[in-house]
């Protein structure tokens, strides 16, 4: 399986005289969702904004696809779709012109943009709010934009970061549809999030920060070997 992500010895964080994180290292492959999963403080969102090249590295690398952010910042951001924790958004645009400028900043041309983008907004069920702009939106629904912006370009790789709170039902089992079915063509998946029993039905591998550190990382059968647990879930190790 080809490795879409590799993080090698990364310390960083806020400023290069305080590491938040410590010598972090992983990797995403094709075809996987990896939990990131981590109490409150942990170091997830630093992670993640190391990763999509927001912070740089006090020390270690990231690369994704063999492309490093220092070497090539346009093609690395190319390179991956990123569902971000809260929604970020243009309140002068509406909800199409959200996605319509997202599929032309990745040179998707309009008859793929409209075979992709129509049923997003039906699955997601946003046909009615396409010409209303997000400030009129509840939270959820602009956590549904984020989804559909990501899922519209169909990125190698999607980083999503706590995807799950803020939906409602239907759209938690979308998203999770979704994401599925991007694995299974072949994309690569990191997913932090709080919320173990989705974790542990969805996931592949799990990576355990603690303080910044990585306490452990395996499928659920490598963790519960460690912990000498074998019956445990992942609110036990
Ligand atoms: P949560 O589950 O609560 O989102 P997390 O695991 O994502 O937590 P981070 O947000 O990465 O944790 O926070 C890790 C540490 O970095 C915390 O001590 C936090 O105070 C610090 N931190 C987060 N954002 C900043 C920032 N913008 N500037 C300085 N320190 C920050």
């Amino acid at each position: 399986m080809t490795t879409l992500l590799e993080v090698k010895g990364v310390t960083g964080g806020y400023s290069y005289n305080h590491a938040v994180i410590k010598d972090v290292s992983f990797h995403i492959r094709e075809k996987e969702i990896v939990a990131l999963i981590g109490l409150n403080g942990a170091g997830k969102s630093t992670t993640i904004k190391h990763i999509l090249g927001l912070l740089e590295p006090i020390a270690g690398e990231i690369s994704i696809a063999g492309k490093t952010f220092q070497s090539d910042p346009e093609n690395y951001r190319l390179s991956y779709g990123y569902i971000p924790e809260s929604p970020i958004y243009y309140e002068e645009l509406t909800l199409w012109e959200h996605i319509e400028l997202m599929a032309m900043s990745h040179g998707l041309d309009r008859e793929v943009f409209y075979e992709r983008a129509r049923p997003l907004l039906k699955e997601f069920r946003m046909e009615e709010m396409k010409d209303r702009f997000p400030q009129q939106f509840s939270k959820g629904m602009r956590q549904k934009l984020m989804i559909m912006m990501a899922l519209l370009v169909q990125p190698p790789l999607y980083i999503v970061d706590e995807p799950i709170l803020g939906l409602d039902p239907l759209g938690i089992r979308s998203l999770l549809t979704w994401l599925n079915r991007c694995k299974e063509q072949g994309a690569g998946i990191l997913m932090s999030t709080h919320i173990l029993a989705t974790a542990e039905k969805h996931c592949d591998r799990f990576i355990i920060l603690h303080k910044g550190e990585i306490r452990a990382q395996g499928t659920l059968e490598e963790l519960r070997r460690m912990t000498g647990l074998p019956d445990s879930s992942l609110d036990d190790i």
